[in-house]
């Protein structure tokens, strides 16, 4: 039997179990979502996939295929295994939040990715004790030679989707960002669903 798709509904987060050696795809179901992604040591939440320690390790802004992420304890969490989304990710920005959308303007409540990973996080009783930086999948943040970077639209197209491996067991959390204001969720700015599978 095939392992069932899960929903990351538009605008919400989704957290759930994986083992070690198991693997996650992560489809971008529509297209052009951003997918913030957030990975925990089982047992010890306060060791986390970290993007400033797993750039170290890489040497690269963004993670490509056969890449380690690293946990802010420098330990192996996730592999990057499969990449059929163009392979533009972000590492750099952190997930956005309240005070993102009152900056922008938000006078009324906005979802926000990081209530999303707590909200996720809750359905498993599970609460983080941070918001570490994201794996921004499917984000599109270009940078210039200069070092300046903007928000844009993504590369990636409906069905797309990259496999990580769990190189330990963990938590892993989603939030199907709910940005409506920039086009980082593409141009129509429609934030939608996206899925994952762990085998
Ligand atoms: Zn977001």
């Amino acid at each position: 039997m095939e392992p069932a798709e899960i929903v990351i509904p538009a605008r919400r987060g989704k957290a759930a179990h994986v083992r070690r050696g198991q693997t996650v795809r992560v489809i971008n179901t529509h297209g052009e979502q951003v997918v913030d992604t957030w990975a925990f040591a089982a047992g010890d939440l306060g060791e986390f996939m970290s993007m400033e320690h797993s750039r170290a390790g890489m040497r690269r802004l963004t993670p490509k295929i056969g890449d380690t992420l690293l946990t802010n304890r420098r330990a192996p969490i996730l592999t990057l295994i499969e990449d059929t989304s163009g392979g533009v990710h972000d590492t750099l920005m952190a997930a956005c939040d309240r005070w993102r959308y009152e900056g922008l303007g938000c006078t009324e409540y906005h979802d926000n990715c990081q209530d999303n990973l707590f909200g996720g996080c809750k359905e498993l009783g599970i609460v983080p004790p941070e918001t570490p930086s994201p794996l921004n999948l499917f984000m599109n943040i270009p940078w210039t030679i200069e070092g300046s970077l903007s928000f844009d639209p993504p590369v990636s197209t409906p069905g797309s989707f990259v496999v990580v491996r769990a190189e330990r067991d963990l938590v892993i959390a989603f939030s199907a960002c709910p940005q409506d204001i920039l086009p980082i969720n593409g141009r129509g700015r429609q934030p939608t669903e996206a899925h994952f599978v762990i085998a």
